[in-house]
């Protein structure tokens, strides 16, 4: 059920609203994504990171500026211990219309029942190959089996939706595109493909030489789908389209080739408590500090972020020729 709306006060200099919150809970995963990390990544001393009562304290505060849909995400979430009981707590956040998960569906498995009595509505995991040897070299760590169970797990334990997220590669995973739409069609869930974004100084790969664009994709998808485009628009980056005589809708974020940005309705918290105005721009405040300097004094926090929005920059400035300009890595922004 749908809780009342309330007032936004959390509008940028370009007349959009910002209502919606992507919060990294770690840095850290057990995973080690190519297009993500790199393979000899180093994580954030625990001081650093913020802790669960200031998220939560930070995620209030969002909350009743008018945000309406919290995404708690990584690194890898489910690592971080103690994560079933902050989700508990957000799920609680009564001016909250939507709880929703990313994650990687290494732990998903034996977590899936609590977490949606936890009051998490949605689940997002990440699959972007169905070949056992290739998710082994795209992941450097993951085991595809363990992810499949996971997904399997979300779709029993009942969650409104359970959606796959695909970076799409060329030449590593660009001729999977079919057979993930048709898994899941099988399994009556959605999936979106992601073109990947230049952040953070990867080694495995040149990121312009892998680049594969989304037409590319529904040139291919076209072949054994109809696809029909989804007016719905949710404020967000993706476009969808309905799989004629399906249960899953194809969504597709382009961050190159279509720029999304002025719609965007979202902002992001880091693990250690940065609130980054851009994905593609190191536009920041610090609410760490703020909420260490000035413990449980709610109303400075909130004009902090009041005031934040008038740095929230217009479009963000990726360029897949050049050296990436974001030195963060997606694990530490928030995915
Ligand atoms: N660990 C969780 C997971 O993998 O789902 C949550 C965090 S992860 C950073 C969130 C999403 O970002 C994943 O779907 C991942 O595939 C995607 N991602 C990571 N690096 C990316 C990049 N450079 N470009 C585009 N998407 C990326
Ligand atoms: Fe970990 Fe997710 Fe990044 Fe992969 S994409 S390394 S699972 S944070």
């Amino acid at each position: 059920m749908q809780k009342t709306h309330h007032i936004n006060s959390l509008i940028d200099r370009f007349g959009r609203h910002v209502n919606y919150l992507r919060v990294s809970v770690t840095d850290r995963c057990d995973f080690r994504c190519q297009y993500c990390m790199a393979e000899d990544m180093t994580f954030l001393p625990r001081a650093q990171v913020l802790t669960l009562e200031e998220i939560h304290f930070i995620c209030q505060a969002f909350v009743e500026l008018g945000v309406q849909k919290i995404r708690v995400t990584g690194g890898e979430p489910l690592v971080r211990k103690g994560v079933l009981g902050l989700l508990g707590e957000l799920g609680c956040l009564s001016k909250l219309n939507e709880l929703v998960l990313t994650t990687n569906g290494s732990k998903l498995g034996q977590m899936a029942a609590n977490i949606k009595s936890a009051g998490v509505k949605r689940v997002n995991i990440s699959l972007d190959t169905l070949d056992k040897e290739k998710f082994k070299i795209l992941t450097r760590t993951g085991n595809l089996e363990t992810v499949l169970q996971s997904i399997d797990a979300a779709v029993r334990a009942g969650f409104e939706r359970v959606k796959i997220n695909a970076v799409v590669l060329k030449n590593r995973n660009h001729t999977e595109v079919t057979d993930l739409v048709q898994f899941a069609v099988d399994k009556g869930i959605d999936i979106s493909f992601i073109e990947e974004m230049p952040l953070g100084v990867i080694s495995s790969h040149d990121r312009a030489d892998v680049f594969y664009p989304s037409h590319l994709i529904r040139q291919d998808l076209a072949a054994q789908f109809t696809l029909t485009q989804v007016q719905d628009k949710t404020g967000g980056p993706s476009v969808y389209y309905q799989v004629e005589g399906a249960n899953t809708r194809v969504g597709f974020i382009s961050p190159h080739s279509a720029n999304f940005c002025s719609q965007c309705n979202r902002v992001r918290l880091t693990a250690e408590g940065r609130l980054l105005l851009c994905l593609g721009n190191e536009h920041s405040v610090d609410l760490k500090q703020v909420v260490r300097a000035f413990p449980g004094d709610m109303n400075k926090l909130k004009q902090v972020i009041i005031d934040a929005m008038q740095i929230k920059p217009e479009k963000h400035e990726f360029n897949l020729q050049e050296q990436p300009i974001i030195l963060r890595h997606m694990n530490s922004t928030g995915g």
